[in-house]
């Protein structure tokens, strides 16, 4: 079985060699906890548990293991702690508002159907130890020892110029890099991509005894957690790291820079993976358009398509497109994942699974992640389930393998359905804008309305009135 994948580092796709097969090494960067993850944080925890789960099928269960960090430090969190606990000392707000962020991210990404990562460190705990693990304050210091940062102001910045390869994952130049920029200039830089590594704190904010040579307490940058939770677990380098496009530059390869000058290392990871970005209805999603949905909304609310959604279709549906392309998340989308797994569920519910995923399936995935191809594959698994129960059985283990089943039922996939009921002026309403679209030959939105409807158990019925030669819309409720 040969795996391969996509690795933005060299832009090709490569086949995967771990360091160790008997220790697969991956390390994904996880939230930021300050507010409700949204659907397109999902996205790479998604990604990442089918990659983790192919990992633990290849190499073996016990041979993977899987870092995914909480990011518990950072201005936002103060921001927030500060608005929503006014009265508490800012270190207590703080712990609130971690603790239950990530206590609600927990049970939003349980509801998916993923796995938990090996290992699930806390920032925080990595800042100073009092073991001999890798540190954020050991490797700052490190850095400094070896010429590749300096202390400025009660700072500590990297020296983009003394790594000669800076840019090589982004795939730009320090020319084009500070052509490009928008970064303030702070008089104490000496150069203009310089970046943090660690700052100090103002009086009241989280702050920790700071790197040798700053006698002012401080706090780390972002950048440098993530080089030190996965030096501590995973070792100096380790085989592949992950996360969402947007965190190639800077965060990506400013962290492989702080590792590889902190450790002498030619590389950090051998395989840097990432996710294509999430827009929902064909909008990039910002809470100023109204569009921005949360991961425990879809579970538990009607935003989105009237009702919610079971945590294993929004699986499922997030699989429909191949992870390193562009998704868009529509109610269309989910409609349809639901009603696949419906009938998948009517296939395997009663049967015992196989062994084994079916052969095919990982093969599709051993292609850089290929989960369309996956898809296609099941949906021919299922046809041929119908005459013969080995299919079936490889079905459900197949489904099973992949997280998006576990026992459920066809109607089990249908939360909030049953208990619907339609509001017909709603409904006409919905029909009235989707006509008036058409006439406006605006397809797409005629399109998103009648997926919205179908959404709701809305079946529309169009038919030319042979008098008028209108087109009539009518409409049922399917259960
Ligand atoms: P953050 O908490 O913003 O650092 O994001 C956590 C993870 O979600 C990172 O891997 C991001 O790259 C990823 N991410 C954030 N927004 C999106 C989006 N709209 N689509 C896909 N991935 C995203
Ligand atoms: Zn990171």
């Amino acid at each position: 079985m040969s795996l391969t994948l996509y690795n933005t580092l060299t832009r090709r796709k490569e086949p995967f060699r771990p360091i160790d097969p008997a220790n697969v090494r991956m390390y994904v960067c996880g939230p930021t906890v300050y507010d409700y993850a949204h659907i397109g944080n999902a996205r790479p925890v998604i990604v990442f548990d089918v990659l983790f789960r192919l990992l633990r099928h290849v190499f073996g269960e016990t041979h993977v293991t899987y870092a995914r960090n909480i990011t518990d430090v950072d201005d936002k969190i103060n921001a927030r702690a500060a608005q929503e606990f006014p009265s508490l000392p800012l270190n207590e707000a703080i712990r609130q508002v971690t603790t239950k962020t990530e206590t609600q991210f927990h049970a939003d990404i349980a509801a998916l159907g993923v796995l938990p990562p090996t290992h699930e460190p806390r920032a925080t705990e990595f800042i100073r130890r009092d073991d001999n693990k890798v540190d954020m304050v050991r490797l700052i210091e490190d850095l400094v020892a070896r010429g590749h940062a300096y202390v400025a102001q009660d700072h500590v910045l990297f020296d983009v110029a003394s790594m000669p390869d800076y840019g090589r994952l982004a795939n730009r130049s320090l020319e084009e890099m500070e052509a490009g920029a928008r970064v303030d200039v702070a008089p104490y830089k000496r150069g203009a991509m310089d970046f943090v590594l660690w700052k100090p704190s103002k009086p009241g904010e989280p702050a920790w005894p700071s790197p040798a040579g700053i006698a002012t307490p401080g706090r780390p940058g972002w950048h440098i957690e993530c080089s030190a939770m996965a030096g501590a677990l995973l070792g100096d380098v380790f085989d592949i790291h992950g996360g969402g496009i947007d965190l190639v530059f800077p965060h990506h390869e400013n962290e492989l820079a702080q590792s590889r000058c902190a450790h002498g290392t030619a590389v950090m990871a051998n395989y840097w993976m990432h996710n294509g970005f999430l827009q929902v209805e064909g909008e990039k999603m910002s809470k100023s358009l109204g569009n921005f949905i949360t991961i425990h909304e879809l579970l538990e609310t009607k935003t989105f398509g009237q009702q919610p959604w079971h945590g294993r279709v929004i699986k499922f549906a997030m699989l429909g497109t191949h992870y390193r392309q562009p998704i868009d998340w529509t109610v269309g989308r989910l409609v349809q994942a639901r009603a696949t797994l419906m009938d998948f569920a009517d296939v395997v519910s009663a049967v015992s699974p196989a062994d084994a995923p079916h052969a095919d399936v990982i093969a599709a995935l051993s292609d850089d992640l290929n989960t369309p191809s996956a898809i296609s594959i099941l949906h021919g698994i299922a046809k041929s389930a119908q005459r013969n129960a080995e299919s079936a059985a490889q079905l459900k283990a197949t489904l099973q393998f992949l997280g998006v089943y576990g026992e459920e039922k066809r109607g089990d996939f249908a939360v909030g359905v049953e208990a619907r009921s339609v509001d017909a002026a709603q409904v006409e309403s919905l029909i009235g804008a989707r006509n008036a679209a058409r006439k406006a030959k605006d397809f797409k939105e005629a399109d998103r309305i009648r997926d919205e409807l179908a959404a709701m158990g809305v079946q529309l019925k169009d038919a030319k009135d042979k008098t008028t030669g209108e087109i009539v819309t009518t409409w049922e409720v399917k259960g």
